[in-house]
């Protein structure tokens, strides 16, 4: 990956941008269980960065895929997973699909909105009974004239209290599950829509998470994204760009925990001399900090093929598996080395190993990567007939 002046000036705007108007206020914003989403995303939404990736016909800046990597990043640099979480909702995981798909009437009502920070927008694929099995879920959207009547809930949405509209999928016929399902654009006040309070998480406490219950909802058919059917196959193409976003956020927050505990263990003395000069500790932070390159290469390649136009499924793949499984490593290594302290509440290790938990559950578990990685290297079982 080739990186030019532009970019170094998107990295700096970013990293202003999270000195300045996110790090602050995590700490109360993690205490809330909340942050002032529209106001922040009015921000960042006037620095052009919710649409870098983005058409330039509805605001967006038009740039190819490494500049949004780059903002992914340095999001990353945020004393909170929550608020990056928000943000890479808003552009990676509840508007590509709208963005490449999307008529152009549904660009200029949803798009164009999102883009300059004037609407929040949330994604509703889980359901209480279909995470990681997508093709199990069973929200309906039925026909009735030229409408349809939206019936079901969706489980654990991220922004959803405080969003203007949601990224629906639905089951729009009664075919087989990877052909019935369509992505429905729907706005947040319409009649119907109800949620249950804020779900009470582990982690990324400052970002809002919602279950919410769709009871005959009525939707103009026109909000749907592309052709009748085609959601499940849009979903997943949706995915590869929130999965890339979620490998590269997770790069530098990792790089600080590294960098945190180094600090601390300079400072850190135990038995006449500080903790990093156990060779157990500084070898093993090396170690991770290698690992966090071999991340950062990963990810950077499945950007560079992205770019290209190449399917990056595979890639994409191994890159949010391995910075789950990496964030889960590192964030134990470091928390370890800061001893009793490391086990405190507002600890920045213990925020941070609470926080980078999810990438290992969420937008497809380490195991549901696996299993496509297998499919695509052609090592998975065929499904038995029986
Ligand atoms: C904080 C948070 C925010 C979220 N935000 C959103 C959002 O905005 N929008 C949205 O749609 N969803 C969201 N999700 C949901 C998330 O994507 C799902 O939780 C995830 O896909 C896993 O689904 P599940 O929880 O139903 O786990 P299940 O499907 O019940 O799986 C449980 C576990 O079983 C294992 N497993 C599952 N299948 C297999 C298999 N085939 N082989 C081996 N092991 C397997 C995995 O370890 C998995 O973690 C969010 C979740 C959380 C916790």
């Amino acid at each position: 990956m080739l990186f030019t002046e532009e970019h170094d000036a998107l990295r700096k705007t970013v990293r202003d941008v999270v000195e300045k108007e996110i790090n602050p206020h995590c700490d109360e914003w993690e205490e809330a269980g909340k942050f002032p989403i529209h106001d922040l995303f009015g921000k960042l939404g006037r620095l052009g960065l919710l649409g870098i990736h983005k058409p330039e016909a509805f605001g967006g800046m038009g740039l190819d895929y490494s500049y949004n990597l780059v903002v992914a990043e340095e999001l990353g640099t945020a004393h909170c997973g929550g608020v990056p979480l928000a943000v890479g909702v808003q552009t990676d995981m509840c508007t590509p699909a709208l963005a490449r798909f999307g008529s152009d009437e549904l660009k200029r009502e949803f798009l164009a909105p999102a883009i300059a920070g004037e609407m929040v927008g949330c994604i509703g694929v889980s359901e209480v009974g279909a995470g990681s099995d997508v093709a199990g879920m069973k929200t309906t959207a039925r026909k009735d004239g030229d409408d349809y009547i939206i019936n079901g809930a969706k489980m654990w949405i991220t922004n959803s209290p405080s969003a203007d509209f949601i990224c629906l999928l639905a089951n729009t016929s009664d075919d087989k599950p990877h052909k019935n399902k369509s992505l429905i654009m729907v706005p947040m006040n319409t009649p119907g829509i109800s949620f249950s309070p804020h779900l009470n998480k582990l982690g990324m406490r400052s970002s809002e998470t919602a279950q919410v219950f769709f009871d005959d909802v009525r939707v103009p058919q026109r909000n749907r994204i592309g052709a009748e059917g085609t959601g499940f196959m849009m979903q997943m193409v949706q995915f590869q760009e929130e999965r890339m976003w979620g490998a590269a956020n997770v790069i530098k927050a990792l790089e600080h925990c590294i960098n945190a505990t180094i600090d601390y263990c300079r400072e850190r003395q135990t038995f006449g001399q500080p903790l990093i000069d156990n060779q157990s500790i500084h070898f093993r932070l090396a170690e991770l900090q290698t690992e966090v390159e071999a991340l950062r290469a990963l990810t950077y390649q499945a950007c560079e093929l992205h770019i290209q136009g190449k399917d990056v499924t595979r890639l994409a793949s191994m890159a949010k598996l391995k910075a789950g499984r990496l964030g889960r490593e590192v964030t134990d290594s470091c928390l370890q080395y800061w001893g009793g302290m490391g086990y405190m509440w507002d600890n920045p290790l213990s925020r941070a190993f609470r926080d980078v938990r999810l990438v290992s559950i969420g937008g497809g578990a380490d195991e549901i990567m696996l299993g496509i990685i297998c499919k695509l290297m052609g090592i998975l079982p065929g499904k038995r007939k029986d």
